[in-house]
């Protein structure tokens, strides 16, 4: 692990602010990104001996949901990883993939090594519906889906590829995710990092049908309009929607960007679309009931509901293989940390952590952790601009607090005899999964079992 160069907008007499990130997902990097960024000519240093951070990654590789998130054919979105990629070379920013907070290192620990601490956990976990049968075979969470598609180490295969007909629950970005990659021809999704073993899974597949359930009206989807249209654009697939499920003018007062995802699901229920060997189907006012089956799926009930969710009494069932429910992400903290369990966040106040009514000082949050599972990737780099600059108002009285030490958490995790993967490490990684692409005719393609990963990122150059 190389020592942090005393480097910082500015030199001289003082210290840098030293800052522990716990979290080397976009949140926590976008953080490191403007505690470190070098002023722009003419603007004066965020503070005036700079700061030094400590990414803190439970994975052995950074970039959480991007890398674990966003659907591979989306790159666009993954492109953010170059940016990334940039704040982690800065001699100021250290990386420690593979170290768990918690785990390894305690948040006591990190708070005495340095002047402040900032979570930026994400939100990982999945959302149960809470109806009877959920915990059939063939019905999970997207989030493990999704975990498998893009490679997660933790993640498991899912049967669910074996299946013909899914519903997916939940009409938000991720149900659109799922579908998309349940529907799309598996060719296409070759030139990405996807998995070898996930390719070849999903070119195995035998699904031909997706329905997309939303429990409320259209106009209350929560996906967003390239994202919906892009379902429209997919070769090989028919998407069904039946124009009686919308309605025939926008309601007063409809938003913009809801006005334009009607527009979308109107054209579509205009056109006469061609029959495809995979369809697609869109629901609305339809609310899962119980999920079907003996011992695996066999169906959803859903209940009729009205423009607002409400059940009306009247039931149907869906003839289905799986149920995926992609009805939003929870977030949850190591032992010690306050959480507010209804939100499943980190309770804050600008920024700074709460615990028992009381600011706990040198300790904040970032991120989905702090704000709950909403928005883009992109809404991490305001939010960590944000909070740094709550960090930086603050600054004065954490450098005061006490003495911290300067080789922060490196010295704890060498006594423990935890090796954490450095920057050098995931440049290893990269280049290993460069290499395992070439192999297959491709671009990379993503090592998904951990201790290959390891492996990996601790190869020497000879090795
Ligand atoms: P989301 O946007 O909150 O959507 C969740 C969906 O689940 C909603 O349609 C919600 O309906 C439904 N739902 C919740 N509880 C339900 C229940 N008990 N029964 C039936 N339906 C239920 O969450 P998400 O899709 O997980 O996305 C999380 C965030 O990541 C979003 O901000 C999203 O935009 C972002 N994201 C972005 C992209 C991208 O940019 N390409 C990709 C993936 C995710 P109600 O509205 O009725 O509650």
């Amino acid at each position: 692990m190389a020592e942090h160069e005393e480097v910082g907008p500015v030199a001289g007499p003082g210290r840098p602010l030293r800052v522990a990130v716990v979290g080397a997902g976009p949140a926590g990097i976008y953080t490191a990104d403007h505690l470190t960024a070098a002023p722009r000519p003419g603007e004066d240093p965020l503070l005036p001996h700079g700061a030094l951070v400590d990414l803190l990654e439970r994975l052995p590789v950074p970039f959480g949901l991007l890398r674990y998130g966003v659907a591979p054919d989306h790159a666009n979105i993954k492109a953010t990883g170059r940016a990334l990629g940039a704040v982690l070379a800065r001699p100021a920013v250290r990386l420690f993939g593979n170290v768990e907070v918690g785990r390894d290192v305690t948040a006591e620990e990190l708070l005495e090594r340095y002047d402040a601490v900032v979570y930026a956990l994400g939100a990982s976990q999945d959302r149960a519906l809470g109806i009877p049968g959920e915990e059939l075979a063939g019905s999970s969470s997207a989030t493990a889906f999704v975990d498998w598609y893009n490679g997660h180490p933790e993640s498991e295969h899912p049967d669910l590829v074996s299946a013909r007909s899914v519903a997916v629950v939940g009409v938000g970005n991720v149900a659109v995710d799922v579908a998309r990659i349940l529907v799309r021809d598996p060719e296409e999704l070759s030139p990405t990092d996807v998995p070898q073993d996930v390719l070849d899974a999903l070119r195995h597949s035998r699904v031909t049908d997706v329905h997309l359930l939303g429990r409320r009206g259209p106009q209350h989807a929560r996906w967003t309009t390239k994202e919906l249209r892009e379902l429209g654009e997919l070769s090989g697939v028919q998407v069904v929607l039946d124009d009686g499920e919308l309605p025939v003018e926008d309601p007063e007062g409809t938003a913009a960007a809801t006005a334009r995802n009607l527009s979308v699901l109107r054209e579509w229920a205009r056109r006469a679309a061609a029959p495809a060997p995979r369809r697609l189907h869109l629901h609305f006012g339809a609310r899962p009931a119980q999920v079907l089956g003996e011992g695996r799926v066999s169906g959803l009930r859903l209940e009729r509901a009205d423009e607002e969710g409400r059940g009306t009494g009247e039931h149907w069932d869906l003839p289905v293989d799986a149920v995926l429910r992609a009805v939003g992400y929870r977030g949850t903290v190591p032992d010690g940390l306050p959480f507010d369990d209804a939100r499943a966040v980190i309770p804050t106040e600008e920024h700074r952590m709460v615990r028992d009514g009381h600011v706990v000082a040198g300790v904040y949050a970032v991120g989905w952790i702090k704000r709950g599972p909403i928005g883009v990737i992109g809404t991490n780099r305001s939010d960590a601009k944000e909070t740094v600059a709550t960090i930086v108002g603050d600054a004065s009285g954490l450098l005061a607090r006490h003495r911290v030490d300067p080789a922060g958490v490196e010295a704890l995790l060498a006594e423990r005899g935890i090796r954490a993967v450095d920057v050098e490490g995931w440049r290893r990684v990269v280049a290993a999964e460069a290499q395992r692409g070439r192999a297959h005719g491709r671009g990379e393609v993503k090592i998904s079992d951990w201790q290959q990963l390891l492996d990996a990122a601790q190869r020497t150059a000879s090795g």
